[in-house]
């Protein structure tokens, strides 16, 4: 096979394939393709996260501004999306809960982000323990945050349908197919696929989730960065307790700076209960199992102790969470119990089955700092999006608008994007919204 294509996208999770849509309602040009190495689109961590719609409290306006700005605008167009092909979209809200004063001051703060990032005060408030217990009389806690504008739904059957309707727009999804190589040739890439065929692009969007930073690396850009990768694992709850609670219910993280969330307790969209998810640290953005954890440990550990990453493996404090994270990996009680201290009416003994594990891949920067919102790297040739973790899906279908946006504004498609109609939304309208 060799063809010559205008754009290739890498990674058919939910961000390549929300930018996909959008284009195939813009562009001029009818060879772009969307390069997956699954045999189906989103079945690495788009396919394989909690599937909620997350209301932006939790991110600072200030540090995860693009973040936090994509889940607010993000929101909407689900709803409307989900309405629109009759898609799976709960509105179901989720309860944020304290375990003690310090982090009621810090569910304060969170409400305070929400109303800043765009909450209204009919959709976001804080109960006390005793307003809670009226509504939901099996949470143990200091002080709950209630937040109403937030829902329940599953992103893979979103990311098929955007790759259906960007398919009968023209675009090309290349299944089964993994990028191995990329090299510049005479102003063109020359692009390998599978190691044995070629084709040739003259821009990449790198939108390849756990590995763009090894793509970005392959190509000369982003070496002052790497990532670690971390596995979130859930439980599956008995039905027994799947009217526990009216609503899903996370607790304050304890150490926000790094990615080590509590697990939470999970109302899925079905109705189903879970509990997760973890962050145990994983060498390969798919080490699901032991064997490709074996496979990428050495090479990750070279790239990590000569990187950035060094200082923040060896930092004591990160040390002592990751080691929490492979107990709560190992000892399924042991993660139990991180959600029983705010439902105490859960028995580990009753939960046997495991849920469907995701990876994370979060960027550290070369103090060894973990990066907190989207690296985005613009080249002549090529556009890089790295570090975008969570709330992601929430967001990618306003950040998709952005980026192509942001590409138009240097000149790459040529689209008209002022006037275009995309599914249900006007393009200029969003990117209104979002912001260039
Ligand atoms: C445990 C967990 C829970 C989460 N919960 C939520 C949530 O409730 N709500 C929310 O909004 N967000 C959530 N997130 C975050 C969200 O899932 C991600 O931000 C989002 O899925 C990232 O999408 P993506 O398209 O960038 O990445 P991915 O889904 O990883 O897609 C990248 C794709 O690129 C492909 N690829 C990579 N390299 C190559 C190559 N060389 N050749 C071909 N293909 C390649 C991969 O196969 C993959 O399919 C969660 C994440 C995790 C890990």
């Amino acid at each position: 096979m060799t063809h010559n294509f205008d754009l290739v996208i890498i990674g058919g999770g939910i961000l390549g394939t929300s930018i996909s849509f959008f284009l195939s309602h813009l562009k001029k040009s009818n060879q772009i393709a969307v390069i997956e190495q699954a045999h189906s689109v989103a079945f690495h961590t788009s396919g394989r996260n909690t599937g909620k719609v997350h209301a932006p409290y939790l991110y600072n306006p200030e540090r995860k501004k693009m973040f936090a700005k994509a889940a607010f605008h993000g929101y909407d167009m689900w709803k409307r999306y989900s309405k629109l092909k009759d898609l799976p979209f709960k509105e179901d809200g989720v309860i944020e809960v304290s375990k003690d004063k310090k982090g009621t001051k810090v569910l304060e703060k969170y409400l305070k982000w929400g109303k800043q990032n765009g909450l209204q005060d009919t959709e976001i408030e804080l109960l006390t323990q005793s307003d809670l217990r009226e509504i939901e009389p099996e949470i143990k806690c200091d002080a709950a945050l209630c937040v109403y504008r937030d829902a329940s739904t599953d992103y893979s059957i979103f990311t098929k349908s955007l790759m259906n309707d960007s398919k009968q727009n023209d675009i090309k999804f290349l299944l089964d197919t993994k990028v191995t190589d990329i090299k510049n040739k005479g102003g063109k890439w020359k692009i390998t696929l599978n190691h044995e065929h070629e084709i040739f692009s003259s821009f990449i969007i790198n939108a390849a989730g756990g590995e763009s930073i090894d793509i970005a690396h392959g190509i000369g850009i982003a070496k002052n960065l790497t990532d670690v990768h971390f596995r979130g694992e859930y439980w599956k709850a008995p039905e027994e307790y799947h009217n526990l609670t009216k609503t899903s219910v996370y607790s304050v993280p304890e150490f926000p700076d790094y990615p080590f969330l509590d697990p939470h307790w999970i109302i899925r969209v079905d109705g189903t209960c879970e509990i997760g998810p973890n962050a145990v640290p994983v060498f390969s953005p798919y080490g699901y199992k032991r064997s490709e954890n074996l496979k990428e440990f050495i090479p990750k550990m070279l790239e990590m102790l000569g990187s950035g990453a060094r200082k923040a493996i060896f930092d004591k404090q990160f040390q002592e969470l990751a080691m929490n994270e492979i107990q709560s990996s190992m000892s399924k009680s042991a993660m139990i119990d991180r959600v029983k201290t705010f439902l105490p009416k859960i028995d580990a003994g009753k939960i046997t089955q495991k849920g469907t594990a995701g990876i994370r891949s979060s960027v550290i920067d070369e103090k060894g700092k973990f990066v907190p919102d989207v690296v985005l790297i613009d080249d002549s040739m090529s556009f890089h999006i790295l570090n975008y973790n969570s709330p992601g899906a929430t967001g990618a279908l306003p950040f998709s608008a952005y980026i192509i946006n942001r590409l138009n504004e240097k000149g790459l498609f040529r689209t008209d994007n002022g006037k275009n109609q995309c599914g249900p939304w006007k393009f200029s309208e969003i990117v209104e919204k979002i912001g260039s």
